[in-house]
């Protein structure tokens, strides 16, 4: 028999995006049932950048603080020629008058996702059950409701409404019959996670490497405490056996390429693989189910967008469901959600992290050139700084979502 949960907003996957659309509705007092298939939550190296807007947002749910505590304000990022070294450096700080986060906030996503898995759990209104796949998703006039499998068990929860943020192979964004077109890149993602400190070398906490034969990126961590931990990633051929890619010898080879040790071996703490999309759902909204984060786009990770836009979905979904909630709008508010997010995923989250690529693995010299001295030029001028920046740190996005009604 379904649990009747009258009243309740069903959260279909408990990773940092439905944890965060969970905590926002909370805050409301709108009663949340989480309902995640893994039973811990996973700590593997994925996202670890909230851009400047995502911070602003994060203190509507009470959150930033506590973020900010366990993360590495970076304020610079440069753009680098992996032979010939640095080309331009960016500095948020130009933006000091728009926000006071002048700074990129480097933090694992999975202590971002285990602070929200705290607050939900601590209120009242939450019921949270971890270790249930859910195989189904229903809704009619009245009600939405999933179906759930664990052990052999099947039990149904039903709510007003099911937001979908399990991921980019959603099985809600499937039960809705919603597609999902796109590409899926033919080469992989590295992630190499090493012990050693590169910015006494002049690395920034975030850098953008271009090179015609194999580019490559770089981030600081925070990890266990100062100096942090540094992630290089680089793309691998994408039917290179996993037994390849991981053996220690073209590891270490791939970062002393990256930045030659002679002599010295580096330590290397994490091998992580990634195959990598650029993808979006045809609807984001349907009747009573929403979806939202990866669930509803994937794209690479190049410029650490795809949690950010996945939290402003989350908290722009919450918003929308208080509203009709307290009857302060109708169902049209719903699709209003549609439009902001899916066009906004669109026009801005795929269509920059797919030039993002590009230009750092721009093969043609003249267009390579061209790249290297718009950034240049870009970082010299502080309106031209500004523009780049509003763009690459989100604020262009938030802005033109907020114009969509
Ligand atoms: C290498 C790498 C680096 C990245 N760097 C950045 C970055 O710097 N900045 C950035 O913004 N983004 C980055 N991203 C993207 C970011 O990691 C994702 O956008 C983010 O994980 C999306 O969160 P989510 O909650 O939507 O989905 P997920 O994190 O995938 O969470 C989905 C949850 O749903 C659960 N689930 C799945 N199926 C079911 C089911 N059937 N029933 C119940 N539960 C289910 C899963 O167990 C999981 O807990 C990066 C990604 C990668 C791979």
């Amino acid at each position: 028999m379904a649990s009747q949960k009258k009243g309740r907003v069903v959260v279909v996957g408990a990773g940092p995006v439905g944890l965060t659309a969970a905590l926002a509705l909370l805050r409301q007092d709108i009663p949340v049932t989480v309902v995640e298939a893994s039973t811990e939550l996973p700590t593997d190296p994925r996202a670890s950048t909230f851009h400047p807007p995502t911070m602003k947002m994060l203190e509507s749910i009470g959150i930033a603080d506590d973020l900010h505590a366990m993360g590495l304000e970076i304020r610079k990022w440069q753009y680098r020629d992996r032979r010939k070294g640095l080309i331009a450096e960016f500095d948020l700080g130009v933006l000091a008058d728009l926000t006071k986060y002048t700074y990129r906030l480097h933090c694992e996503q999975w202590k971002y996702a285990r602070l929200l898995l705290e607050r939900v759990r601590q209120h009242p209104l939450s019921e949270i059950h971890q270790g249930w796949r859910v195989a189904d998703v229903r809704q009619d006039a009245a009600s939405a409701e999933i179906t759930a499998e664990a052990n052999g068990a099947t039990k149904v929860f039903r709510g007003d409404y099911v937001i979908g943020a399990d991921g980019g192979r959603s099985v809600v964004r499937h039960g809705l019959g919603v597609g999902f077109e796109g590409l899926t890149f033919q080469e992989r993602f590295l992630v190499l996670t090493t012990t050693y400190n590169f910015e006494p070398h002049g690395f920034a906490g975030t850098c953008y490497c271009a090179d015609p034969e194999m580019w490559c990126s770089t981030f600081r961590v925070p990890a266990g405490g100062p100096p942090g931990h540094w992630r290089v990633v680089f793309p691998v051929a994408g039917d290179a056996p996993e037994s390849e890619v991981f053996r220690e010898e073209p590891c270490q080879k791939l970062l002393q390429s990256f930045y030659a040790r002679p002599g010295e071996r580096y330590e290397i703490v994490h091998k992580n693989l990634y195959t990598v999309h650029q993808r979006i759902a045809d609807r984001f909204r349907l009747g009573r189910v929403f979806l939202a984060g990866d669930a509803a786009h994937i794209n690479n990770p190049l410029g650490g967008m795809g949690l950010n836009f996945g939290i402003h979905d989350a908290l722009n979904a919450a918003e929308k469901i208080g509203k009709v909630w307290r009857g302060e709008g109708g169902d049209a508010l719903f699709d209003v959600y549609d439009r902001q997010r899916r066009i906004v995923a669109q026009e801005y989250l795929l269509a920059q992290t797919a030039q993002n690529k590009r230009d750092l693995e721009e093969r043609d010299p003249a267009m390579r050139a061209k790249a290297y001295e718009d950034w240049r030029q870009s970082a010299a001028d502080p309106a031209r700084a500004r523009k780049f920046l509003m763009r690459t740190a989100m604020f262009d996005s938030v802005r033109r979502a907020q114009e969509i009604q």
